[in-house]
Protein backbone atom coordinates (compact mmCIF):
# COMPACT_ATOMS: atom_id res chain seq x y z
CA UNK A 1 0.00 0.00 0.00
CA UNK A 2 1.44 3.62 -0.61
CA UNK A 3 0.28 5.40 2.56
CA UNK A 4 0.32 9.73 2.68
CA UNK A 5 0.71 10.83 6.21
CA UNK A 6 -0.42 14.31 6.97
CA UNK A 7 1.72 16.16 9.52
CA UNK A 8 5.15 17.45 10.69
CA UNK A 9 4.81 17.26 14.21
CA UNK A 10 6.40 14.53 16.92
CA UNK A 11 3.15 12.74 16.79
CA UNK A 12 3.38 12.14 13.39
CA UNK A 13 6.82 11.11 13.46
CA UNK A 14 5.77 8.59 15.70
CA UNK A 15 2.84 7.69 13.42
CA UNK A 16 4.84 7.03 10.49
CA UNK A 17 7.85 4.78 12.68
CA UNK A 18 4.79 2.78 13.16
CA UNK A 19 3.13 3.04 9.47
CA UNK A 20 7.23 2.06 8.40
CA UNK A 21 6.86 -1.75 10.70
CA UNK A 22 3.95 -2.35 8.28
CA UNK A 23 4.33 -5.29 5.96
CA UNK A 24 1.51 -4.34 3.92
CA UNK A 25 3.63 -0.80 3.22
CA UNK A 26 5.05 -0.37 0.04
CA UNK A 27 5.41 3.00 0.05
CA UNK A 28 5.65 5.93 2.55
CA UNK A 29 4.87 9.65 1.71
CA UNK A 30 4.30 13.09 4.40
CA UNK A 31 3.36 16.37 3.70
CA UNK A 32 4.80 18.60 4.32
CA UNK A 33 6.87 16.06 6.93
CA UNK A 34 9.69 17.20 8.77
CA UNK A 35 13.68 15.61 9.48
CA UNK A 36 12.81 12.91 11.37
CA UNK A 37 9.68 11.47 9.02
CA UNK A 38 12.26 12.06 5.90
CA UNK A 39 14.62 9.13 7.59
CA UNK A 40 11.32 7.09 7.02
CA UNK A 41 9.30 8.38 4.08
CA UNK A 42 9.61 10.79 1.15
CA UNK A 43 8.35 14.42 2.25
CA UNK A 44 6.34 16.59 0.04
CA UNK A 45 6.29 20.40 0.69
CA UNK A 46 2.10 20.67 0.75
CA UNK A 47 0.88 22.22 3.60
CA UNK A 48 -1.62 20.09 5.65
CA UNK A 49 -4.33 23.57 5.04
CA UNK A 50 -3.39 23.25 1.60
CA UNK A 51 -6.49 20.50 0.54
CA UNK A 52 -6.24 21.20 -3.17
CA UNK A 53 -2.60 20.59 -2.89
CA UNK A 54 -3.39 17.43 -0.66
CA UNK A 55 -6.26 16.10 -3.07
CA UNK A 56 -3.45 16.45 -5.99
CA UNK A 57 -0.91 14.81 -4.21
CA UNK A 58 -2.54 12.00 -3.47
CA UNK A 59 -4.32 11.69 -6.87
CA UNK A 60 -0.64 12.02 -8.31
CA UNK A 61 1.01 9.49 -6.44
CA UNK A 62 -1.29 6.87 -6.42
CA UNK A 63 -2.21 6.51 -2.58
CA UNK A 64 -4.09 3.68 -1.28
CA UNK A 65 -4.70 5.73 1.88
CA UNK A 66 -4.19 9.10 3.74
CA UNK A 67 -3.88 9.37 7.39
CA UNK A 68 -4.36 12.80 8.73
CA UNK A 69 -2.36 13.57 11.89
CA UNK A 70 -3.47 17.18 13.07
CA UNK A 71 -6.84 18.23 13.92
CA UNK A 72 -6.71 21.58 11.37
CA UNK A 73 -6.82 19.84 8.06
CA UNK A 74 -9.87 17.24 9.85
CA UNK A 75 -11.95 20.25 10.65
CA UNK A 76 -11.79 22.27 7.42
CA UNK A 77 -13.03 18.99 5.36
CA UNK A 78 -10.12 17.24 4.13
CA UNK A 79 -11.25 13.75 4.35
CA UNK A 80 -14.43 15.07 2.75
CA UNK A 81 -12.80 16.17 0.08
CA UNK A 82 -10.48 13.22 0.03
CA UNK A 83 -13.74 10.68 -0.17
CA UNK A 84 -15.17 13.11 -2.98
CA UNK A 85 -12.21 12.59 -5.19
CA UNK A 86 -12.40 8.49 -4.20
CA UNK A 87 -9.12 8.57 -1.88
CA UNK A 88 -9.69 6.78 1.30
CA UNK A 89 -8.70 8.66 3.93
CA UNK A 90 -8.27 7.67 7.96
CA UNK A 91 -9.85 10.63 9.81
CA UNK A 92 -13.16 12.05 10.39
CA UNK A 93 -15.41 14.05 8.42
CA UNK A 94 -15.38 17.63 9.18
CA UNK A 95 -19.19 16.98 10.61
CA UNK A 96 -17.41 14.59 13.14
CA UNK A 97 -14.57 16.73 13.86
CA UNK A 98 -17.13 19.03 15.40
CA UNK A 99 -16.57 16.46 18.89
CA UNK A 100 -13.02 18.42 19.08
CA UNK A 101 -14.42 21.65 16.68
CA UNK A 102 -17.09 22.64 19.25
CA UNK A 103 -17.39 22.30 22.58
CA UNK A 104 -21.16 23.41 22.87
CA UNK A 105 -21.75 20.24 20.15
CA UNK A 106 -20.02 17.74 22.26
CA UNK A 107 -21.74 19.10 25.62
CA UNK A 108 -25.05 18.63 23.90
CA UNK A 109 -24.33 15.44 22.42
CA UNK A 110 -23.60 14.56 26.09
CA UNK A 111 -26.58 16.41 27.71
CA UNK A 112 -28.68 13.99 25.28
CA UNK A 113 -27.19 10.97 25.41
CA UNK A 114 -26.55 11.04 29.30
CA UNK A 115 -22.87 10.81 29.26
CA UNK A 116 -20.89 11.88 32.46
CA UNK A 117 -19.54 14.82 31.98
CA UNK A 118 -19.27 18.03 34.06
CA UNK A 119 -22.70 19.69 34.15
CA UNK A 120 -22.62 23.47 31.53
CA UNK A 121 -24.14 26.04 30.47
CA UNK A 122 -24.26 27.65 26.89
CA UNK A 123 -23.72 31.59 26.94
CA UNK A 124 -24.20 33.76 24.53
CA UNK A 125 -24.07 36.98 26.34
CA UNK A 126 -21.70 38.10 29.36
CA UNK A 127 -24.89 38.32 31.57
CA UNK A 128 -25.98 34.82 31.06
CA UNK A 129 -22.38 33.81 32.00
CA UNK A 130 -22.18 35.48 35.01
CA UNK A 131 -25.83 33.76 35.97
CA UNK A 132 -24.52 30.40 34.96
CA UNK A 133 -21.22 31.08 37.29
CA UNK A 134 -23.40 32.06 40.63
CA UNK A 135 -25.73 28.96 39.59
CA UNK A 136 -22.71 26.64 39.75
CA UNK A 137 -21.05 28.62 42.56
CA UNK A 138 -16.84 28.16 42.98
CA UNK A 139 -14.62 26.90 41.70
CA UNK A 140 -15.96 26.47 38.30
CA UNK A 141 -14.77 26.69 34.53
CA UNK A 142 -15.33 29.02 31.70
CA UNK A 143 -14.64 28.17 28.42
CA UNK A 144 -14.98 30.02 25.01
CA UNK A 145 -16.10 28.37 21.64
CA UNK A 146 -17.02 29.35 18.58
CA UNK A 147 -15.93 32.71 17.14
CA UNK A 148 -14.02 33.47 20.67
CA UNK A 149 -12.43 30.08 20.89
CA UNK A 150 -8.34 30.06 21.18
CA UNK A 151 -8.88 32.53 24.93
CA UNK A 152 -8.67 29.41 26.83
CA UNK A 153 -10.17 27.31 29.73
CA UNK A 154 -9.95 29.20 33.04
CA UNK A 155 -10.31 27.13 36.08
CA UNK A 156 -11.59 29.89 38.43
CA UNK A 157 -11.49 29.73 42.48
CA UNK A 158 -13.85 31.94 43.17
CA UNK A 159 -16.57 33.86 41.45
CA UNK A 160 -14.77 37.33 41.32
CA UNK A 161 -12.26 35.44 38.91
CA UNK A 162 -15.08 33.23 36.84
CA UNK A 163 -16.74 36.37 36.26
CA UNK A 164 -13.58 38.49 34.78
CA UNK A 165 -12.81 35.46 32.28
CA UNK A 166 -16.97 35.55 31.30
CA UNK A 167 -15.92 39.33 30.85
CA UNK A 168 -12.89 38.62 28.45
CA UNK A 169 -14.92 36.70 26.42
CA UNK A 170 -17.35 38.51 25.32
CA UNK A 171 -15.24 42.09 25.56
CA UNK A 172 -14.71 42.70 22.18
CA UNK A 173 -17.84 41.69 20.81
CA UNK A 174 -16.49 39.73 18.18
CA UNK A 175 -19.85 37.48 18.82
CA UNK A 176 -18.68 34.23 20.68
CA UNK A 177 -19.76 32.39 23.40
CA UNK A 178 -19.19 31.35 26.38
CA UNK A 179 -19.55 27.07 27.96
CA UNK A 180 -19.64 27.69 31.87
CA UNK A 181 -19.40 24.65 33.37
CA UNK A 182 -19.31 22.26 36.94
CA UNK A 183 -15.80 22.04 38.38
CA UNK A 184 -14.51 18.04 38.26
CA UNK A 185 -12.26 17.18 40.90
CA UNK A 186 -9.99 14.24 40.15
CA UNK A 187 -6.83 13.07 38.00
CA UNK A 188 -7.14 13.62 34.50
CA UNK A 189 -6.09 11.03 32.10
CA UNK A 190 -6.21 10.35 28.10
CA UNK A 191 -8.33 7.30 26.64
CA UNK A 192 -7.66 6.94 22.57
CA UNK A 193 -10.28 4.94 20.90
CA UNK A 194 -9.65 3.99 16.96
CA UNK A 195 -13.45 4.05 15.55
CA UNK A 196 -14.59 2.80 12.57
CA UNK A 197 -18.01 4.64 12.06
CA UNK A 198 -19.25 2.24 14.64
CA UNK A 199 -17.26 -0.07 16.59
CA UNK A 200 -15.10 1.61 19.01
CA UNK A 201 -11.87 -0.68 19.90
CA UNK A 202 -9.35 0.99 23.05
CA UNK A 203 -5.84 2.01 21.72
CA UNK A 204 -3.75 2.48 24.56
CA UNK A 205 -4.01 5.50 27.36
CA UNK A 206 -1.49 8.17 28.53
CA UNK A 207 -0.87 11.00 31.38
CA UNK A 208 0.52 14.28 30.21
CA UNK A 209 2.34 16.86 31.42
CA UNK A 210 0.82 20.52 30.39
CA UNK A 211 2.64 22.66 32.50
CA UNK A 212 6.11 24.11 31.14
CA UNK A 213 8.04 23.63 34.78
CA UNK A 214 8.29 21.40 37.37
CA UNK A 215 6.22 20.75 39.73
CA UNK A 216 3.26 21.25 37.39
CA UNK A 217 3.67 24.88 37.39
CA UNK A 218 4.26 28.11 35.08
CA UNK A 219 2.66 28.56 31.90
CA UNK A 220 0.12 25.80 29.74
CA UNK A 221 2.19 24.50 26.80
CA UNK A 222 1.18 21.95 24.28
CA UNK A 223 2.39 19.06 26.71
CA UNK A 224 6.07 18.73 27.84
CA UNK A 225 5.95 14.89 28.30
CA UNK A 226 3.92 11.93 29.03
CA UNK A 227 3.45 8.22 29.62
CA UNK A 228 1.92 5.19 28.92
CA UNK A 229 0.21 3.91 29.97
CA UNK A 230 -1.88 5.68 32.69
CA UNK A 231 -1.35 3.99 35.91
CA UNK A 232 -5.12 5.42 37.07
CA UNK A 233 -6.98 4.53 34.60
CA UNK A 234 -7.27 0.40 35.64
CA UNK A 235 -8.38 -1.62 32.84
CA UNK A 236 -11.82 -1.91 34.40
CA UNK A 237 -11.95 1.98 34.69
CA UNK A 238 -11.26 1.61 31.12
CA UNK A 239 -14.05 -0.48 29.85
CA UNK A 240 -16.21 1.69 31.79
CA UNK A 241 -14.77 4.84 29.97
CA UNK A 242 -15.75 3.15 26.81
CA UNK A 243 -19.35 1.81 28.06
CA UNK A 244 -20.35 5.23 29.66
CA UNK A 245 -18.64 7.49 27.17
CA UNK A 246 -16.82 6.61 24.34
CA UNK A 247 -19.28 4.06 22.98
CA UNK A 248 -22.19 6.19 23.13
CA UNK A 249 -21.06 8.86 21.72
CA UNK A 250 -19.91 6.87 18.73
CA UNK A 251 -23.50 5.21 18.83
CA UNK A 252 -24.98 8.54 18.46
CA UNK A 253 -22.84 10.39 15.79
CA UNK A 254 -23.86 7.09 13.77
CA UNK A 255 -27.40 7.79 14.32
CA UNK A 256 -26.81 11.63 13.55
CA UNK A 257 -25.92 10.26 10.09
CA UNK A 258 -22.57 11.81 11.09
CA UNK A 259 -20.69 8.49 11.42
CA UNK A 260 -16.76 8.99 13.25
CA UNK A 261 -13.85 7.38 11.61
CA UNK A 262 -10.75 7.61 13.07
CA UNK A 263 -8.71 8.54 16.67
CA UNK A 264 -10.77 9.37 19.16
CA UNK A 265 -9.11 10.83 21.83
CA UNK A 266 -11.31 11.01 25.12
CA UNK A 267 -9.56 13.32 27.97
CA UNK A 268 -11.00 12.16 31.19
CA UNK A 269 -11.10 12.78 34.83
CA UNK A 270 -11.17 9.97 37.16
CA UNK A 271 -12.94 10.93 40.32
CA UNK A 272 -14.87 9.51 43.01
CA UNK A 273 -17.85 8.04 40.56
CA UNK A 274 -15.82 6.88 38.01
CA UNK A 275 -14.34 8.83 34.77
CA UNK A 276 -16.02 11.49 33.18
CA UNK A 277 -15.47 13.44 30.15
CA UNK A 278 -13.74 16.58 29.89
CA UNK A 279 -12.92 17.13 26.06
CA UNK A 280 -12.45 15.20 23.03
CA UNK A 281 -10.24 15.56 20.46
CA UNK A 282 -10.39 13.91 17.29
CA UNK A 283 -6.84 12.87 16.37
CA UNK A 284 -3.50 11.45 18.53
CA UNK A 285 -2.99 13.53 21.31
CA UNK A 286 0.88 15.07 20.62
CA UNK A 287 3.10 14.12 22.68
CA UNK A 288 0.85 11.14 24.05
CA UNK A 289 1.67 9.62 20.58
CA UNK A 290 5.65 9.05 21.34
CA UNK A 291 4.53 6.49 24.20
CA UNK A 292 1.66 5.01 23.25
CA UNK A 293 2.48 3.79 19.55
CA UNK A 294 5.86 2.72 20.42
CA UNK A 295 4.16 0.36 22.86
CA UNK A 296 1.87 -1.14 19.90
CA UNK A 297 2.50 -4.51 19.06
CA UNK A 298 -0.04 -4.98 16.28
CA UNK A 299 0.37 -3.49 12.45
CA UNK A 300 -0.80 -0.09 12.72
CA UNK A 301 -1.41 0.19 9.08
CA UNK A 302 -3.62 -2.85 9.24
CA UNK A 303 -5.59 -1.43 12.20
CA UNK A 304 -6.11 1.80 10.13
CA UNK A 305 -7.06 -0.15 7.22
CA UNK A 306 -10.01 -2.07 9.03
CA UNK A 307 -11.10 1.20 10.93
CA UNK A 308 -11.83 2.89 7.15
CA UNK A 309 -13.60 -0.67 6.04
CA UNK A 310 -15.52 -0.53 9.02
CA UNK A 311 -14.23 -4.00 10.14
CA UNK A 312 -12.72 -3.16 13.37
CA UNK A 313 -15.43 -5.57 15.62
CA UNK A 314 -14.06 -7.98 16.90
CA UNK A 315 -10.40 -6.33 17.40
CA UNK A 316 -8.61 -6.05 20.32
CA UNK A 317 -4.82 -3.93 19.70
CA UNK A 318 -2.21 -5.37 21.61
CA UNK A 319 -0.02 -3.72 23.92
CA UNK A 320 3.99 -4.48 24.80
CA UNK A 321 3.69 -5.03 29.04
CA UNK A 322 5.88 -2.42 29.63
CA UNK A 323 6.14 1.27 30.24
CA UNK A 324 6.71 4.17 27.64
CA UNK A 325 7.83 8.05 28.95
CA UNK A 326 8.41 10.56 26.59
CA UNK A 327 10.62 13.79 27.79
CA UNK A 328 9.77 16.87 25.17
CA UNK A 329 12.63 19.61 24.69
CA UNK A 330 11.58 22.65 24.01
CA UNK A 331 13.08 25.94 22.97
CA UNK A 332 14.00 27.85 25.77
CA UNK A 333 11.46 31.07 26.18
CA UNK A 334 8.77 28.39 24.46
CA UNK A 335 5.71 28.52 25.35
CA UNK A 336 6.41 32.25 25.37
CA UNK A 337 8.71 33.89 22.72
CA UNK A 338 11.70 31.65 21.23
CA UNK A 339 14.37 31.77 18.98
CA UNK A 340 14.65 29.28 16.13
CA UNK A 341 17.60 27.96 14.49
CA UNK A 342 20.42 27.29 16.94
CA UNK A 343 22.08 23.82 16.34
CA UNK A 344 21.49 20.57 18.07
CA UNK A 345 24.42 17.32 18.15
CA UNK A 346 24.14 14.38 19.83
CA UNK A 347 20.53 12.97 18.57
CA UNK A 348 22.94 9.92 17.16
CA UNK A 349 24.04 9.04 20.69
CA UNK A 350 20.73 9.34 22.19
CA UNK A 351 19.01 6.79 19.69
CA UNK A 352 21.66 4.19 20.05
CA UNK A 353 20.75 3.82 23.23
CA UNK A 354 18.59 0.19 23.54
CA UNK A 355 14.74 1.27 23.67
CA UNK A 356 14.91 4.86 22.91
CA UNK A 357 13.52 6.99 20.05
CA UNK A 358 14.01 10.56 19.56
CA UNK A 359 11.18 12.09 17.23
CA UNK A 360 11.28 15.39 15.70
CA UNK A 361 8.60 17.89 16.73
CA UNK A 362 9.99 21.12 15.30
CA UNK A 363 13.42 21.04 13.41
CA UNK A 364 15.00 21.71 9.93
CA UNK A 365 18.27 20.42 8.26
CA UNK A 366 20.95 22.72 7.22
CA UNK A 367 23.26 20.55 5.61
CA UNK A 368 24.63 18.30 7.78
CA UNK A 369 23.19 20.35 10.28
CA UNK A 370 19.93 20.28 12.73
CA UNK A 371 18.62 23.07 13.58
CA UNK A 372 15.54 23.83 15.96
CA UNK A 373 12.70 25.22 14.24
CA UNK A 374 9.42 25.19 16.62
CA UNK A 375 8.62 25.73 20.33
CA UNK A 376 8.72 21.91 21.22
CA UNK A 377 11.56 20.84 19.22
CA UNK A 378 12.21 17.25 20.30
CA UNK A 379 10.55 14.02 22.04
CA UNK A 380 12.93 11.34 23.68
CA UNK A 381 10.87 8.25 24.34
CA UNK A 382 12.26 5.31 25.90
CA UNK A 383 10.63 2.32 27.34
CA UNK A 384 11.52 0.64 31.00
CA UNK A 385 9.70 -2.50 32.91
CA UNK A 386 8.01 0.46 34.79
CA UNK A 387 8.14 4.31 35.19
CA UNK A 388 10.34 4.62 37.25
CA UNK A 389 12.74 2.56 34.75
CA UNK A 390 10.96 4.08 31.56
CA UNK A 391 11.93 7.40 33.47
CA UNK A 392 15.59 7.17 34.08
CA UNK A 393 16.49 5.19 30.51
CA UNK A 394 14.81 8.68 28.94
CA UNK A 395 16.57 11.31 30.76
CA UNK A 396 19.61 9.10 30.43
CA UNK A 397 19.30 9.45 26.86
CA UNK A 398 18.04 13.20 27.18
CA UNK A 399 21.33 13.73 28.83
CA UNK A 400 23.01 12.32 25.12
CA UNK A 401 21.87 16.00 23.22
CA UNK A 402 23.58 19.01 23.16
CA UNK A 403 21.54 22.10 22.61
CA UNK A 404 22.23 24.68 25.08
CA UNK A 405 19.29 26.88 23.68
CA UNK A 406 16.93 24.07 24.94
CA UNK A 407 15.36 23.26 27.81
CA UNK A 408 13.35 20.26 29.37
CA UNK A 409 11.57 19.54 32.36
CA UNK A 410 13.20 16.75 34.90
CA UNK A 411 10.11 15.32 36.69
CA UNK A 412 8.03 14.04 33.61
CA UNK A 413 6.60 10.83 35.37
CA UNK A 414 6.59 11.39 38.66
CA UNK A 415 3.23 10.26 39.82
CA UNK A 416 3.72 7.20 37.71
CA UNK A 417 7.32 6.88 38.61
CA UNK A 418 6.68 7.07 42.87
CA UNK A 419 3.94 5.01 42.22
CA UNK A 420 6.33 2.26 40.70
CA UNK A 421 8.74 2.54 43.34
CA UNK A 422 5.96 2.01 46.32
P1 LIG B 1 -6.62 21.33 25.27
O1 LIG B 1 -7.25 20.84 24.00
O2 LIG B 1 -5.34 22.07 25.09
O3 LIG B 1 -6.54 20.26 26.35
P2 LIG B 1 -8.99 22.94 25.55
O4 LIG B 1 -8.88 24.40 25.28
O5 LIG B 1 -9.69 22.11 24.56
O6 LIG B 1 -7.57 22.42 25.92
P3 LIG B 1 -10.22 21.58 27.81
O7 LIG B 1 -9.44 20.37 27.52
O8 LIG B 1 -11.68 21.51 27.77
O9 LIG B 1 -9.74 22.82 26.93
O10 LIG B 1 -9.74 22.08 29.23
C1 LIG B 1 -8.36 22.30 29.51
C2 LIG B 1 -8.04 21.82 30.91
O11 LIG B 1 -8.82 22.49 31.88
C3 LIG B 1 -8.36 20.34 31.13
O12 LIG B 1 -7.31 19.53 30.71
C4 LIG B 1 -8.58 20.29 32.64
O13 LIG B 1 -7.33 20.25 33.33
C5 LIG B 1 -9.22 21.61 32.91
N1 LIG B 1 -10.68 21.46 32.92
C6 LIG B 1 -11.51 21.66 31.87
N2 LIG B 1 -12.79 21.45 32.21
C7 LIG B 1 -12.80 21.10 33.51
C8 LIG B 1 -13.83 20.80 34.47
N3 LIG B 1 -15.11 20.82 34.14
N4 LIG B 1 -13.44 20.50 35.72
C9 LIG B 1 -12.14 20.51 36.10
N5 LIG B 1 -11.13 20.82 35.25
C10 LIG B 1 -11.44 21.11 33.97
Amino acid sequence: MIVLLLGSGGREHALAASLKKSPKLTRLIAAPGNPGIAALAECFPVQVDDIDGIVTLAKHEGVDLVVVGPEAPLVAGVVDRLDEAGIPAFGPTAAAAQLEGSKAFTKELCARENIPTAGFRRCRTAEEGRAAVAAFGAPVVVKADGLAAGKGVVVAETIDEANAAVDAIFSDGAGGEAVVEEFMAGEEASLFALVDGTTAVVLGDAQDHKRAYDGDKGPNTGGMGAYSPAPVLSPALAEQAMAEIVRPTVAAMAKNGQPFVGFLYAGLMIGPDGPRLVEYNVRFGDPEAEVVLPRLEDDLLELLQKAVDGKLAGVAPRFRDETALTVVLAANGYPGAYEKGSEIRGLEAAEARDDVSVFHAGTRRDGDRLLANGGRVLAVTALGADAAEAQMNAYAAVDLIDWPDGFCRRDIGWRAAAQAEE
